[in-house]
C-alpha cells in the first residue's frame, strides 16, 4: 500500500473499505471489500466465489464510489462533527 491509500477494516474483521486518493484529479475512491484483503483465511467455497468474482468482474471489491474535493470535505466534516459530539 502506498501513501495514497488506506484500508479500513470492519469491526468484525471480515470486510473492509479501501480509500484511494488520486492526486492528479484530487478524487477519492471508496471501495467496499466484502471478503477483506486475505481470501486465504476463508473457507474453500468463499475462496472459489472470490476467484469467480475476479474472473468475471475483474475486481474483488463489491462496489465503489468516487468523491471529488467537495464531497471529500463534506465527509471529513461529518466524521469530525460526529466524533467531536460523541467524545467525553
Ligand atoms: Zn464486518
Amino acid at each position: 500500500m502506498d501513501s495514497n491509500e488506506i484500508f479500513v477494516k470492519c469491526e468484525c474483521g471480515t470486510e473492509g473499505m479501501m480509500v484511494n486518493h488520486d492526486p492528479e484529479y484530487n478524487q477519492y475512491y471508496f471501495s467496499y471489500w466484502g471478503y477483506g484483503t486475505n481470501p486465504k483465511n476463508r473457507g474453500l467455497w468463499r475462496r472459489i466465489k472470490y476467484a469467480m468474482r475476479v474472473i468475471f468482474h475483474g475486481k474483488i471489491w463489491k462496489d465503489e464510489i468516487i468523491l471529488g474535493p467537495r464531497e471529500a470535505k463534506e465527509l471529513v466534516e461529518f466524521i469530525n462533527k460526529t466524533q467531536n459530539a460523541s467524545r467525553g
